[in-house]
């Protein structure tokens, strides 16, 4: 696959992204609601995916809780924005060589709020064969990391991707892009699965 064959399809992947963001956004608005007034089984699910990715329950008071809910809704916010822009021009998705031996993929951390143009970068050989299941879900991992400001969490000097982002205290996935990107990929799922989803 050639370098604009590819972009093309990663710019179409960008309205793919837009909808996980969006029902990220919903779920944190439901969780909201169940802080106030459990017992809906929905909002309470809700409430339950943000235990289960940013361990909301870790904190003591509905106050606490209710400034996770805001600084993750935040984060979500700026890639909203940043997916419209993307969405109006081809700026900010690029193609590049590896920085480390082992990048699939790359974004300056908080690159958005000076308007980086290198923006995501992918490795095309990295990438070029990856499902549009993988390839969305690592757009909205560069994508937190660009626009939403969240670097890594390491452990043992790795960064906890994957199912280790559950393993997280909550002060820990709050730092770690992957928390955010694995949330938005349980959260696009039907409710019933966001207790158990990996
Ligand atoms: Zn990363």
């Amino acid at each position: 696959m050639d370098k604009e064959k590819f972009l093309a399809k990663a710019r179409k992947l960008v309205a793919e992204a837009d909808s996980w963001r969006k029902s990220a956004d919903n779920v944190l608005n439901w969780a909201s609601i169940a802080l106030g007034s459990p017992g809906n089984k929905l909002t309470d699910s809700a409430l339950m995916l943000v235990d289960r990715c940013f361990k909301i329950s870790e904190l003591e008071n509905t106050g606490r809780k209710r400034i996770l809910l805001m600084r993750v809704k935040e984060t979500f916010k700026t890639v909203a924005e940043f997916y419209a822009e993307v969405t109006n021009g081809n700026q900010y998705l690029n193609v590049g060589p590896p920085v480390r031996p082992d990048d699939i993929a790359y974004a300056l951390v908080n690159g958005w709020a000076t308007k980086d143009k290198s923006g995501l970068t992918f490795v095309l050989a990295k990438c070029e064969t990856k499902k549009d299941l993988d390839l969305t879900d690592i757009m909205m991992h560069e994508s937190i990391h660009f626009a939403g400001g969240i670097g890594h969490f390491e452990i043992e000097g790795v960064p906890a991707y994957g199912e280790k982002v559950f393993t997280l205290r909550h002060h820990q996935a709050m730092v770690n892009a992957s928390s955010y990107a694995y949330f938005a990929y349980i959260a696009r799922l039907e409710s019933w699965q966001w207790a158990t989803a990996t």
